[in-house]
């Protein structure tokens, strides 16, 4: 099975599915939305369709990424940049098989559903995973699952290494009018990867490490990882075992040779520093002169909404800040006249364990590129408008000490998950609808609407309280905080100023 020449990639198109091959989808021979059950598998397969195009083809500038953009290429260029790199996808080669290590000593096989994030392990794997998933792997499903473990998932475990981005980073990516497009925007310019990469240029004829092996106990920089090797970066030894026969794939169904399990084993090495991944963003702090980076991640139930702002805006200032990702950096040289969708994925763990996975689409509206300040206003409405109703929820069940006894029930995180479903439309359109010109109008009907929920479901809540006579003292403290609060979030009118 070779990633270049074989049909493996899974879409629908006009209600018909397929599978069609990289050079196919390039050549604008065949085209269709990608199709798995699995949403993370969906988004993983994504990644790796892009992750192969940056790899085979890397546009000088801004103008070549554009003209890749608007025509397919030909089959003689799809030809001519596949030379040499044969090798490096093919999952059952004798030597070099994609992203794994042959020579693999496990005492005995894993079962697949270990390589599918979640399944064996989730809590709440029953929700999550139709059951009988992962026992059989086609070739398509495998290299996605094992790109995605490599690039997504936390570690096997003790002694596993995990991806570069840590266990499990937020992936952005822009979509396109079509699948075709939507891989040419994540790829990016030499330009792009000089700038975001000063060590491009240096490491840019590396092979993926599958290829060529570091040594065990390796202390290796990040300034060695060039793009090709990072962003088919194997961070633990894997081997699949050599299919049996046919078999009806767990994940896509398609009857197919299939693989039933895999051996791995632990492998010690160092990366030093956070290798600047071009579907993520960055955040750092400054701690006593150095600069501390890590990638932004799912860690509470809280929407993705939330996390708007550090994956589209720029900021820095002495202390800390947030460094958009590459392909966004990117997007803001040519797409910043036109609206924007971005796709936007990862799981939410507990260490090894899966608790939930995101794969969610936003779009944000025509100025967006210029106008980050306006996109940070709309994150910091709705959280503080949620942080008024948790504070007047908090008082109400707490009461202050000494003054005003607490009522004892704490609806703060119900009534939190209500406000975050009642809102998650509002800020949603906001985003993609706001005139990021002149925004004070919509800013302001924002914020009248999220006052208005925000009343609704502390009324609503402590409802059932109203004739408690213990209560009362307790609930007319929470209602002063929340009129105070709510009073401080209006917008400024002209009167003010
Ligand atoms: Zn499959």
């Amino acid at each position: 099975m070779n990633l270049l020449t074989d049909a493996w990639i899974p879409v629908q198109h006009q209600g018909s599915y397929q599978k069609i091959s990289l050079q196919q989808l390039l050549c604008g021979e065949q085209t269709g939305e990608l199709c798995l059950p699995r949403d993370d598998m969906e988004l993983a397969c994504l990644q790796l369709l892009c992750a192969m195009t940056q790899v085979l083809f890397i546009p000088k500038d801004k103008k070549a990424l554009g003209q890749y953009i608007k025509e397919p290429i030909t089959p003689e260029a799809y030809a001519d940049a596949c030379r040499g790199k044969m090798d490096w996808f093919d999952l059952d080669h004798p030597e070099t098989p994609f992203m794994q290590i042959r020579g693999v000593k496990a005492a005995q096989p894993t079962a697949m559903d270990k390589l599918l994030a979640g399944v064996a392990d989730g809590t709440n794997k029953a929700f999550v995973n139709p059951q009988g998933l992962a026992e059989a792997l086609c070739g398509g499903c495998m290299a996605i699952a094992l790109f995605n473990a490599a690039n997504n998932c936390p570690s096997m475990g003790g002694g596993f290494k995990g991806g570069l981005r840590g266990s499990t980073p937020i992936t952005v990516l822009i979509k396109g009018r079509t699948l075709r497009e939507t891989v040419w925007l994540n790829v990016l310019t030499e330009e792009t990867a000089e700038s975001s990469m000063p060590w491009y240029q240096a490491t840019k004829n590396q092979l993926p490490n599958y290829l060529d092996r570091i040594k065990a106990d390796a202390k290796i920089p990040v300034s060695a990882l060039g793009l090709n090797r990072g962003l088919l970066w194997q961070p633990a030894h894997f081997e699949i075992e050599p299919s049996q026969g046919s078999a009806n794939c767990s994940c896509c169904g398609c009857y197919e040779p299939v693989y039933n399990g895999f051996n791995k084993a632990k492998f010690n090495y160092t990366i030093d520093g956070v290798w600047p991944h071009p579907l993520s963003a960055r955040i750092f702090a400054i701690k006593k002169g150095e600069r501390e980076e890590k990638f932004p991640s799912f860690t509470t139930t809280a929407p993705t909404w939330t996390h708007m702002s550090r994956l589209v805006v720029d900021k820095q200032d002495e202390k800390e800040g947030q460094q958009t990702a590459p392909v966004i950096q990117q997007a803001r040289t040519f797409m910043a006249a036109d609206r924007i969708q971005l796709i936007i994925g990862g799981y939410r763990n507990n260490q090894a364990t899966i608790l939930e996975r995101r794969h969610e689409l936003f779009s944000l509206a025509q100025g967006w590129a210029e106008h980050g300040d306006v996109i940070q206003q709309i994150i910091d409405d709705g959280l503080a408008y949620k942080t008024a109703l948790r504070k007047a929820l908090y008082l109400f069940a707490a009461g202050i000490k000494d003054k005003v006894n607490g009522s004892g029930v704490n609806l703060c995180d119900p009534v939190e998950s209500a406000y975050y479903q009642c809102t998650e439309n509002l800020v949603h359109n906001s985003l993609a609808a706001v005139k990021f010109e002149a925004p004070q109008e919509e800013l302001q009907e924002l914020n009248a609407q999220l006052k208005a929920i925000v009343t609704n479901l502390f009324n609503q809540a402590t409802e059932p309280y109203r004739q408690e006579p213990k209560m009362l003292k307790a609930l007319a403290l929470a209602r002063r905080s929340l009129h105070k609060s709510l009073k401080e979030l209006e917008p400024q009118g002209e009167a003010h100023e």
